[in-house]
């Protein structure tokens, strides 16, 4: 995607206002004496801006309006380390509805629809971005918040909500719920927007044909606006993403060069409006790829399209020149009867051969035949990813489990 005109303009204007403050990308600019833009090549020369960045900025010297424009704060909480406090104007906070309305009216959701929120309120830009982006279409919000499945249910037949947002995971068990109950005749729903990193096929099958609903994939993070800076519209996997709010750009994460439209990447974002905390050249460390070409529906043609998040560039790993993540492992696993999800990867160099092996140990249920399962677990890696690893099954709970978050790729080559 090249930058437009306008898009150079804004940004442009973003840096002259940003070194105009005593904030951490002011200063910043100003010592590498960065004054402004005007052309793509100088964009590109632009230093990336980063969480570690938000960090080192906590609490609050990211901000780069006065105190008395800043209206709302949210934070990202972060697993590791300080949290990063993102601070929105007024502007801010009506900028990122509109875009949340937009993507509503993207997924075919009116202002006479009933929308259940699930997702949480707080410091997070959760629930409260699903909520400001309703009223500011019109539509009647239904504020929850999380948990409390009981009462969902009750206020999702006794109100009608015709649409859910929530996590996958949540929209699973609501639906697993609904017909555990039996009250699948008694709601209303028809559209689910669920905002999550990544899900797979098999869970979205779940959550389409439990609640038989239509979904939607919203994207966003905290650091740039929260959840509504995308959509996919009716039929379409791919997302549109709002243009006059944000300009992506896809960058190989190990270069940090543009890669060509189409193909796969980290998206970068850069805030072309924002005032309380402006980002320009924002590393996500989410893979996606720009969709060439317009899509076919009319009202959203003019805007571009990213596919749907592949995975996190910090687990991407990389074998036979084929970029792979744990993700699209545990797609593979979940097609096999009997398989679990645990699993690990060993990644190796055959000097002898010259070439990279891979070796997969996954867990089978006891009723399995393990060569069979193995086979056909092979099979399915060389025809969906396009490599070949070798396969280990073994009976379930033989590998460690771990509370944390469990380190499943073990890279031996060496770097
Ligand atoms: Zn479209």
């Amino acid at each position: 995607m090249k930058l437009s005109s306008t898009q150079l303009s804004q940004v442009d204007a973003q840096i002259k206002r940003l070194i105009q403050t005593d904030s951490y990308y002011g200063n910043k600019y100003k010592e590498l004496g960065i004054t402004g833009i005007s052309s793509e090549e100088e964009f590109e020369k632009l230093p990336f801006s980063s969480k570690e960045d938000l960090r080192n900025a906590y609490p609050l010297g990211i901000q780069a309006v006065p105190d008395e424009e800043v209206v709302r704060i949210h934070s990202s909480s972060g697993t590791t380390g300080k949290p990063v406090i993102i601070p929105y104007t007024a502007k801010d906070v009506d900028d990122w509805a509109v875009m949340f309305a937009r993507c509503y009216e993207t997924a075919g959701i009116t202002n006479k629809d009933r929308i259940q929120i699930t997702p949480g309120y707080g410091l997070w830009t959760a629930g409260i971005g699903f909520q400001f982006g309703c009223e500011k279409l019109g539509a009647m919000a239904i504020p929850m918040g999380p948990g409390n499945t009981d009462k969902q249910l009750q206020m999702m037949v006794d109100l009608k909500s015709t649409v859910i947002t929530a996590t996958s995971s949540y929209a699973l068990l609501l639906s697993e719920e609904i017909n555990k109950r039996g009250l699948k005749d008694q709601i209303h729903l028809k559209k689910g927007v669920i905002g999550s990193e990544r899900w797979s096929e098999k869970m979205r099958k779940s959550i389409r044909e439990g609640l038989g609903i239509e979904l939607f994939d919203i994207y966003g993070l905290t650091e740039i606006y929260g959840p509504g800076i995308g959509i996919n519209c009716p039929g379409e996997t791919a997302m549109h993403y709002w243009d006059d709010f944000i300009y992506i750009e896809i960058i190989d994460p190990k270069t940090g060069k543009p890669v060509e439209d189409g193909e796969e990447g980290e998206i970068v974002i850069t805030t072309l409006v924002k005032e309380g905390a402006p980002l320009i050249r924002f590393r996500t460390h989410d893979i996606s790829r720009i969709v060439p070409g317009t899509c076919n529906c009319d009202k959203c043609k003019k805007y571009p399209r990213i596919d749907i998040i592949k995975g996190r560039s910090d687990d991407m790993f990389k074998v036979h020149g084929v970029n792979m993540f744990p993700s699209q492992v545990e797609e593979l696993l979940s097609l096999v009867d009997g398989v679990s999800s645990e699993y690990n990867i060993n990644i190796a160099h055959d000097e002898e051969k010259n070439k990279d092996v891979i070796l997969i140990t996954c867990e089978a249920e006891g009723r399995v035949n393990f060569d069979a399962a193995a086979a056909k677990i092979k099979e399915l890696f060389k025809s969906r990813i396009g490599v070949t690893p070798k396969i280990t099954v073994v009976p379930i709970g033989t590998l460690p489990r771990s509370e944390k978050k469990t380190k499943r790729v073990i890279d031996h080559r060496e770097l």
